[in-house]
């Protein structure tokens, strides 16, 4: 039988020359590669108490509204800066080249909420550190992270645990 990892094709010299972008596009196409992925995704937090999914743009969103609703919780998303309406606040943090900007609405998450974050792809951690400290200067609690692809030797998992993440992926 197909595996997850098996949807998901690798683009060669995207977004720039030298990168091995890994499409999960293939995998949110497939009927079955998308049930598979978002079945094992929520695996580990069967019987586990979560109030709200923060998905992080833009996949993070296709995958945590789907996890947000088997687990019939609310969904809230971290986008990218100025795209969201409502009175944000923001957390920088550095990319590759240069730096980037993510918000979240500051009355998304209460005091004391258990959070899942949920993004696609673990690469430096960057993107979700930037997220867990919006989550967390709201007040929110992290119980997990969840990703379906991690890829170790960047950095992001070892990263995530020296905060005390817990941190599932489903391949690498
Ligand atoms: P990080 O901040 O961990 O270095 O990078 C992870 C973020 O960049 C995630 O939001 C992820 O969606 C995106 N990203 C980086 N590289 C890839 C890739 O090869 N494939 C996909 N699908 N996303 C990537």
């Amino acid at each position: 039988m197909k595996q997850v990892q098996d949807y998901i094709r690798t683009i060669v010299d995207f977004p720039h020359e030298g990168i091995m972008f890994r499409d999960v596009t293939t995998l949110f196409a497939d009927p079955r590669g998308f049930r598979m992925a978002i079945d094992q995704m929520l695996h580990p937090y069967a019987g586990i108490d979560i109030d709200k999914v923060v998905g992080l743009e833009a996949r993070g969103f296709i995958l945590g509204g789907a996890i947000a609703h088997q687990l019939s919780v609310g969904f809230v998303p971290i986008r990218k800066k100025g795209k969201l309406p409502g009175r944000t606040i923001s957390q920088d943090y550095k990319l590759e080249y240069g730096e980037a900007i993510v918000e979240i609405h500051d009355d998304a998450i209460k005091p004391g909420e258990k959070v899942l974050v949920v993004d696609d792809l673990l690469a430096t951690g960057g993107t979700a550190e930037a997220g867990i400290k919006l989550i967390e200067r709201l007040g929110g609690e992290i119980v997990s992270t969840a990703f379906i692809i991690d890829l170790p030797e960047l950095g992001g998992r070892k990263r995530l645990e020296a905060m005390g993440m817990e941190v599932n992926a489903l391949c690498a």
